[in-house]
């Protein structure tokens, strides 16, 4: 393939854009290389600059569940775009997704419509800190929550001991208040209350992680956390950014049958426009301002472009009684076949998939967490990556990343990638 004029594009924008991007994994920075200028999109398919054709498995990070410029999306965003964009006022769409979302998803009496999922979990959190008075918070390691202060934190000198930062501008009084747990390691949470009995507002967690390869929560794992926060009067909030209205209509609290207390959106539940919200029970929202005291607002918050391509959005999904049924299956075909191709060439691998979501990682080991996720082998991640974007399969340039199926895949596009991974595979 040739990339001449997304070659000259990224110079030109690294004159005037740090890196070149507005956000940093697009760089190619763990892969190599310079990054495809994307034309258009069409489906399953991206075209850049170029006019190279590729199938897509990043779709946007999650959001174009059902293809690029999903037409319903499309013809909403073109009508409610000749009445206006942003007023800065109410408006009665905004009330149609809220009821929509919240009929949708289980445990959640309200719902607050923010610009993103960063917003939407920093947001979550401010509340649970609200509500519960308590100013300490857990995450796992590995989990991402979007780049807001609190998030941006690694493990401290020990397992029990508070976190440090890991952006410079992060402030270690920021980090004290964020402790790091193992993902999947109920005895690590377990010591953290022990450690800070009373003072844990909420665990935060991706119910599926996706920002590590995906990685399902162990068998019981969710439950336990459940429990523990109900033991410990904390907040349990489920980051569903990307599981949201992915992995079934109620996302991640209904396939495992889990209650959150507070569940952080984003991505699908956009359409593809700039949206992420959170919701909870009543008594939870209700501390929110203009009614309660926790103060959160935004100026283009439920805006009506992004509002109406959201709730198309969820309209398709909510209508399509199969939709989640033929995700799964299409994942799984291209799960299978992988794992025949990978077994075939005694290329050491796992497979780790929930629904839609699936990492492939060269390593022969189980990938449980952030440690077993980092063991892999990122030399060979390159290789079939960049083999990959030459057959025309564009994956996420990073072996941290979960690939999205999208339902605008068929079956021809699936076995159109196994050969392309069975040709790039041999070379490696
Ligand atoms: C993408 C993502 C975020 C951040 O969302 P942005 O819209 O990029 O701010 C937060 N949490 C999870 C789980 C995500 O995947």
């Amino acid at each position: 393939m040739i990339y001449q004029r997304s070659s000259q594009l990224f110079a030109e924008a690294e004159k005037v854009i740090p890196g070149g991007v507005n956000s940093p994994v697009r760089a190619f920075k763990s892969v190599g290389g310079t990054p495809i200028f994307i034309k258009e999109a069409k489906g399953p398919y991206l075209y850049d600059e170029d006019g190279n054709r590729y199938i897509d498995y990043i779709n946007s990070w999650g959001p174009m569940i059902l293809g690029h410029a999903y037409e319903p999306v499309v013809n909403a965003i073109v009508e409610r775009a000749k009445k206006g964009t942003s007023f800065g006022a109410p408006t009665a769409l905004e009330t149609e997704i809220a009821a929509l979302a919240v009929s949708m998803v289980p445990n959640i009496d309200k719902i607050r419509f923010v610009n993103s999922g960063t917003e939407a979990c920093m947001s979550a959190v401010r509340l649970a800190r609200g509500f519960t008075n308590r100013e300490k918070i857990i995450k796992f390691a590995g989990c991402y929550h979007g780049h807001s202060d609190s998030f941006l934190i690694q493990a401290g000198s020990g397992a029990v001991t508070f976190g440090s930062p890991n952006s410079p501008g992060v402030t270690q009084g920021t980090a004290k208040d964020t402790l790091l747990a193992t993902y999947n390691d109920l005895q690590n949470v377990n010591d953290l209350f022990t450690a800070n009995p009373n003072e844990i507002a909420a665990i935060i967690i991706e119910p599926v992680a996706g920002n590590m390869g995906c990685i399902p929560p162990a068998e019981g794992f969710l439950e336990a956390l459940r429990e523990l926060c109900d033991v410990n009067g904390t907040l349990l909030i489920f980051d569903e950014v990307m599981t949201g209205f992915r992995l079934a209509k109620g996302g991640a609290q209904e396939l495992y049958n889990v209650k959150a207390d507070i569940v952080a959106f984003g991505k699908v539940i956009g359409g593809g426009l700039p949206v992420g919200a959170f919701a909870a029970r009543n008594e939870i929202m209700n501390y929110l301002a203009p009614v309660g005291p926790v103060y959160q607002a935004g100026t283009l918050s439920g805006n009506p472009l992004a509002m109406a391509a959201g709730l198309e959005m969820l309209k398709a999904l909510n209508n399509d009684a199969a939709i989640f049924e033929r995700l799964e299956e299409k994942t799984a075909y291209l799960e299978n076949g992988i794992r025949k191709i990978l077994e075939a060439k005694n290329i050491g691998y796992t497979i780790n998939r929930m629904g839609s979501m699936i990492s492939v990682h060269f390593d022969a080991n189980p990938v449980t967490d952030f440690k077993s996720a980092a063991k892999g082998d990122n030399e060979t991640f390159k290789k079939f990556f960049h083999g990959l974007l030459n057959e025309g399969v564009y994956i996420a340039p990073s072996a941290y990343e979960t690939w999205f199926i999208t339902d605008a895949l068929m079956y021809d596009d699936l076995d159109f990638t196994l050969n392309a991974i069975d040709k790039v595979a041999s070379a490696l």
